[in-house]
This record gives C-alpha cells, structure tokens and sequence, in this order.
C-alpha cells in the first residue's frame, strides 16, 4: 500500500462516479466534497444546514463541477424510515453507489464518566455511531449495484491514545473502527472495500470545541489533508480495507 498523505490524483479519478458524503456542509467533509467534484465524481451532499449545504453546491457549480445533489437529514432525529426514503432517492437518480463517506460527528460532552450527561451520552453515540451503520445498511444495496465501490469511516487519534475526559466521543470512535472492521470482514468477497480514515487536528468547528485555546494557525486545513480521502475513494485503492489510514 502507498503512502496516501503523498497521493496526488490524476485529475479525473472519480469520473463516472457518485459519491455520498456526510456532513458535507462544513469542515472536513465539505473539503472533501469540493475536492471530489473536482476530480470528476457526482456528489450527494448531506448535513443539517440547508444554507451551508447550497454554498457547497453553488461552489461545485461554479468551480465546473458536476451538479450535485444535497439531501438533508438530521441525524439526531432521523429513524429508519428517512434513511430508506433517502436510498430510495438515490437509487431512482443515480441507480447505484460508487462511494459512502461517513464523516459527519459531534463532539459531545468532555466530562468525567463520574459527571457525564446521560442524554448528551446517547445523543453523541446516536450520531457518531448509529446513524453511520443504519445508512451504511440502507446504502449497501446501491454500492453492491457499482464496480469497486469502496466505503469511508471516520477514526481519530483517540482510538489509538484513549485518554481521560473525552466523554461518549471516544467509545463512539472505537465503535466506528469496530464496526469498519467488521464490515470489512464480511464485504472481503464482495468487492468493497471498507476503511477509516483518521483526519489527526484539522482547522474545523469541531476542533475549535475541542481546543479553545490553541493556536489555529499550527493546525492543518481541510483542504490540506483530502489525498488520503480521493485515495481511498478512487480505484487506485482497489484491494485495501479493512484498514486505519492516517492523514497525517
Ligand atoms: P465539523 O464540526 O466542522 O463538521 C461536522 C459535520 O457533521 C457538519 O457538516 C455537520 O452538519 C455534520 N453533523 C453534525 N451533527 C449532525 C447531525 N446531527 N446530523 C447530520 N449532520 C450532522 O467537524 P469536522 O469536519 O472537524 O469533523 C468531521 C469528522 O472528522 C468527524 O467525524 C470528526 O469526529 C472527525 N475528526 C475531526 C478532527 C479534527 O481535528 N477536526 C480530528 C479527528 C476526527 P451541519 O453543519 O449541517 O449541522
């Protein structure tokens, strides 16, 4: 396997395909929807903030993108029947799946266990793990559909260093590896590939919440860790899963 923080993607990687990508209205995931687009791929933006979501989607447009599609859903909220309708969506404008990155997170409580909000608790744990899985499984029938679709977790440096006072964002973290694993394990023979992918600091609101007092200005863009994402995405990947990649 290459290094993919050196990845440089030939410019039409991700033609001919359509990537799903959460929480694509801010931080991260809208790097990686912009870069995406920019390498040729259709792209389904998702988030909560409608707003936020049509600035990405006018700037793919305005970049000479393709025109994406933007399906909002709140994932605290959302049960099981808006993520079928959503597939159900996709499958009627697209017919298939190439690629699913699930990025959107909260941060959650930082709080001893001893003191930790219970429903905080459940809320992050909903969005950073459940909901992942139940798209995940309402998606799969539409990436079975592509030809090496390959599907996207996202980890953290608190997986490999858990440490004190991070709250249900930690568990949710080894849960999402966890479930990547599995995924991988049981997609071994089907041809999709299932990674996660560590974005270690990066310059978002997230980070901000996290780290009030640092110095932003010491941290990566989002913009300057997409290889690692285009690399996974794209076919030059084929054959890699089950794995944690760093981006940094
Ligand atoms: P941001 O806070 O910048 O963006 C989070 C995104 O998730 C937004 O698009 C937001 O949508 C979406 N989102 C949050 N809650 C919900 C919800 N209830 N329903 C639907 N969408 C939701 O975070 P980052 O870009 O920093 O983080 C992206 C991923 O990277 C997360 O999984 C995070 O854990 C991980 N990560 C980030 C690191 C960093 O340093 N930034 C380090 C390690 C991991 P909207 O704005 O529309 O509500």
């Amino acid at each position: 396997m290459i290094d993919s923080r050196q990845y440089s993607a030939p410019p039409a990687l991700l033609a001919d395909r359509v990537i799903l990508i959460t929480g694509a209205s801010d931080g991260i995931g809208k790097a990686v929807a912009l870069s995406c687009a920019a390498h040729g791929a259709t792209v389904v933006l998702h988030g909560r903030n409608v707003k936020r979501l049509e600035g990405v989607y006018d700037n793919i447009l305005a970049a000479g993108g393709k025109r994406p599609s933007i399906v909002p859903l709140d994932f605290e909220k959302a049960g099981p029947a808006e993520y079928e309708t959503l597939a159900n969506a996709l499958e009627q404008e697209f017919g298939r799946l190439d690629g699913l990155l699930n990025n959107a997170g909260m941060l959650g409580e930082r709080a001893p266990i001893e003191h930790h909000d219970i429903p905080k608790w459940l809320r992050t744990m909903h969005v950073n793990v459940n909901a992942p899985f139940i798209l995940t499984r309402y998606a799969l029938p539409l990436l079975r559909k592509s030809q090496g679709a390959s599907i996207l977790f996202t980890s953290s440096g608190v997986v490999p260093r858990p440490r004190a006072y991070w709250g249900a964002y930690l568990p949710s973290k080894w849960a999402s590896d966890g479930l990547m694993r599995m995924l991988a394990d049981e997609l071994e023979n089907d041809g999709i590939r299932v990674n996660s992918i560590n974005p270690g600091a990066v310059r978002t609101g997230m980070r901000l919440q996290a780290y009030p007092a640092e110095d932003r200005n010491k941290l990566k863009t989002a913009e300057q860790i997409v290889a690692p994402y285009l690399y996974l995405l794209g076919q030059d990947s084929a054959g890699v899963t089950g794995q944690t990649i760093d981006c940094q």
